[in-house]
């Protein structure tokens, strides 16, 4: 069926040199605007016949001058549209039909599901310069888009992505905007989202007390007040940057809150003025995607850093992604603090009411619109590297649903994370596709986002997936839900082999490696928690080689949110009765009543739980510096202590790996003496300490990779978990082992955390087919 038509002259002589090829595209090729960027080439090139896409990409059949066609072929291979990535360009000479125009195919409806959906995408040039033209009939107007640009994902009930199937149903293009979406020859050509002025969505502003005001937003910000803003994929809160006293007023209203806030500024020369930005960085800024870069602030006496982002180093800052984020600033406003609305630990904010209600003691005033949020997505947050790639850290807007290539095309497949920072995965084609990151199961709201986002995901995907990974844990929520799915087969996998699977299935490793996991805390095939481990396998199997010896982890789970606790532990496990000493000089925030309970427990208790996890040696040490005491939000003390860290020098701590029952043991506690003597007799500076610190981890890993290389000849390892979110121990241990001739992988797709474990839950329970591994199992060797 033909869809749209353009016919244009020919002289006929000409028609005796024209010849026919058949083009296939792979790659991103599809809902970005890809059939009317071929059609407007083809009318360039004077070239007639079709467009159409398929299942297996974007496919041509041109007809035209020889020179023309290689032109056009060049063009589609140079020029692509911004949101496209050409993968495969395949040509063939075709028989000659003699097309008189160059028609857009519609696709059948068994093809249109297999088209894949984009992500939401930042406001691009040719929108912003409407924004700021007096004359266009959009000045000003704040849901501005094009093919280009604009809300995608964050507005689709289903597919085919049409505009009935969004939350742009409720507003009917006027005659003006009908017609551009009409015309494949303009930029709005079937621009889903397609509005302005006339016929689209408006902001609107209420005060705190839910009556509609008529303020200048500009005004209330410069005078510190705090605006609640619906924003693409939920609500922010936003006040002046430069403002204490209003930045103070959002941590106060919010309690508790201690996590660093992301600012929005409004260029990169703002930027500038409060971090350094190396051109990797820049260029992440600017993405599509436009994510929140963690950069390294400088200091700047306009912005009080104790209070946007205490404790650290490094600031979080993003360029305006939507025209109504560009319409917030203003020559005096130039950064504003842009943090989730939504009360800590629980859901995004993305209904009006909700707004209102939930947050009127916090926000002074509310910006809303009625487009509806269908599925609430947060800001990604990412870094760059010392090597140059990309760190995610949280991977949501501008990324999610995008497919992440894998290398098994077996049937589809869901995994349902972990309970922390859960994100689900499905697999189809070759792809995986994580959502975005549902909290922590803890939360019952959370959970239940969880199971309507599993549903919008596999419609969406169109598929129903009846083999489900899942983690080992015996009371993950999601675990227990998988677990209660019928006539579905359950592959239980160990969390941190799931890392492992993860970093090898991103980088489309098939070959066994090692891994090098260093976490926070996961279920072990012997019921310890573990998190600091050396493993060796592939998607079907994995051993673990070594780990950081146990220790006792009194107050289980609850224990990563009180690294002083954890310091004490380690105190006595290393030092006895002299560690005890130090802990009542040295640890003023745990009570000596508290003290004396856990070293009780610690001695008597028999079911105590024990651990290897590398995230709470973090704690510890972070604690026992005197850096910080109790986690207000995750992994608080292991960022400050990477924050203050100095790591020039080359000393280490003593440390030491043995080997019992054929398994390594990394030994800390001989480092605990001399780090407490550091810190407390010699006077040496806490940063040189933590140099000191991260400096020894790397040795020590370093030198158990070694021992395991010797022992299994293999010479390729993957770095993964939430403790590799630390940028000097992930910079430290690829300088260190790529020194040793080691083959290093690591990820650059999705987080290290447990926010990416889906994917290696995925993989791995789609290459496992019959060979359903139970919880059960307790040997060394463990099969997924
Ligand atoms: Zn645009
Ligand atoms: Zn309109």
């Amino acid at each position: 069926m033909r869809l749209v038509i353009c016919r244009w002259q020919k002289a006929g002589n000409d028609m005796q040199k024209r010849q026919a090829m058949r083009i296939i595209v792979n790659g991103i090729v599809q809902g970005v605007g890809f059939r009317p960027f071929i059609y407007r080439l083809a009318a360039q090139q004077n070239i007639t016949g079709w467009v159409q896409n398929s299942s297996t990409g974007v496919w041509i059949e041109a007809e035209g001058e020889p020179e023309s066609i290689e032109y056009f072929i060049g063009l589609i291979k140079r020029q692509p549209p911004p949101l496209a990535v050409v993968r495969q360009v395949y040509t063939e000479s075709i028989e000659y039909v003699g097309y008189h125009n160059f028609s857009i195919r519609r696709s059948s409806r068994e093809e249109r599901q297999l088209v894949m959906i984009s992500p939401d995408i930042a406001i691009c040039k040719d929108c912003q310069a409407e924004l700021l033209d007096k004359g266009d009939r959009r000045y000003r107007y704040p849901f501005i888009n094009c093919t280009n640009c604009g809300p995608r994902y964050t507005i689709i009930r289903d597919v085919p992505y049409d505009r009935h199937l969004t939350s742009m149903d409720s507003f009917t293009m006027c005659p003006s905007c009908q017609t551009e979406y009409d015309d494949p020859a303009n930029r709005r050509f079937h621009a889903q989202p397609n509005a302005c002025p006339v016929c689209g969505p408006q902001m609107q502003l209420f005060n705190s007390a839910g009556q509609m005001v008529n303020h200048d937003i500009h005004r209330l910000l410069l005078e510190g007040k705090i605006l609640a803003v619906k924003g693409l994929g939920a609500f922010h809160l936003v006040a002046d940057a430069t403002n204490a006293q209003a930045v103070a007023e959002i941590r106060r209203r919010k309690k508790r809150d201690a996590k660093p806030f992301a600012v929005m500024v409004r260029d990169v020369d703002t930027a500038r003025q409060y971090c350094f930005i190396n051109e990797q960085e820049e260029a992440w800024l600017h993405s599509p995607a436009a994510p929140i870069v963690v950069l390294r602030s400088r200091f700047n006496d306009q912005l009080d850093s104790h209070l946007v982002h205490p404790g650290l180093n490094t600031l979080g800052v993003m360029l305006p992604y939507t025209p109504l984020h560009k319409l917030l600033f203003s020559d005096e406003l130039k950064i504003l603090v842009m943090t989730s609305a939504n009360i800590s630990g629980e859901p995004l904010i993305t209904d009006n009411h909700k707004a209102l209600e939930l947050l009127k003691d916090i926000a002074d005033y509310f910006y809303i619109h009625h487009r509806t949020i269908v599925n609430p997505c947060d800001d990604s947050v990412l870094s760059v590297s010392r090597s140059g790639a990309p760190h995610h850290i949280r991977r949501a807007r501008g990324f999610v649903p995008r497919g992440i290539t894998i290398p098994s095309i077996a049937e589809p497949v869901l995994a349902v994370g972990g309970d922390l920072k859960n994100t689900f995965c499905i697999t189809r084609c070759g792809e995986a596709y994580l959502s975005q990151p549902w909290g922590d199961m803890i939360h019952y709201d959370n959970y239940k986002n969880f199971l309507i986002g599993l549903q919008r995901f596999k419609g969406i995907l169109d598929v129903e997936p009846v083999q489900i990974g899942l983690d080992m844990h015996p009371d993950y929520q999601v675990s227990r839900w998988a677990r209660q799915q019928k006539g579905c087969t359950l592959v239980e996998i160990q969390h941190h082999h799931a890392h492992m699977a993860a970093a090898m299935a991103e980088n489309c490793l098939q070959q066994e490696v090692l891994g090098l996991i260093c976490d926070g805390a996961g279920w072990g095939s012997d019921g310890a928690i573990w998190g600091g481990e050396v493993l060796r396998g592939d998607y079907h199997q994995y051993q673990r080689l070594g780990h950081f010896e146990y220790l006792p982890l009194p107050g289980g789970d609850q224990t990563s949110r009180k690294p002083v606790r954890m310091a004490l532990v380690y105190l006595y496990s290393a030092m006895g009765e002299k560690g005890l000493e130090l802990a009542r000089k040295h640890l003023p925030d745990l009570s000596l009543d508290e003290q004396e309970i856990l070293i009780q427990q610690i001695s008597r208790s028999r079911n105590l739980l024990f651990t290897s996890s590398c995230g709470r040696l973090f704690d510890a040490v972070s604690a026992a510096l005197g850096i910080c005491s109790w986690n207000n939000y995750e992994a608080q003390a292991a960022m400050q202590l990477e924050a203050l860290c100095q790591s020039h020098g080359d000393q280490i701590y003593p440390h030491d790996i043995c080997c019992k029952d054929g398994v390594y043991q990394m030994d800390i506690s001989p480092m605990w003496p001399e780090l407490m003597r550091d810190r407390y007799s010699n006077d040496v500076p806490v940063p040189i300490i933590s140099g000191k610190f991260h400096r020894t981890l790397t040795n020590l890993f370093t030198e158990i990779l070694i021992k395991v290389r010797e022992d299994t000849q293999l010479n390729q390892v993957v770095l993964s978990g939430g403790v590799f979110h630390n940028q000097i121990l992930l910079g430290g241990m690829l300088t260190a082992l790529q020194q040793e001739g080691f083959e290093v992988f690591y990820h650059q797709q999705v987080p290290p955390g447990d926010g990416g474990i889906s994917l290696g839950q995925a993989v791995i329970a789609s290459e496992v087919k019959d060979n359903v591994f139970r919880s059960t199992r307790t040997d060394n060797r463990d099969t997924a």
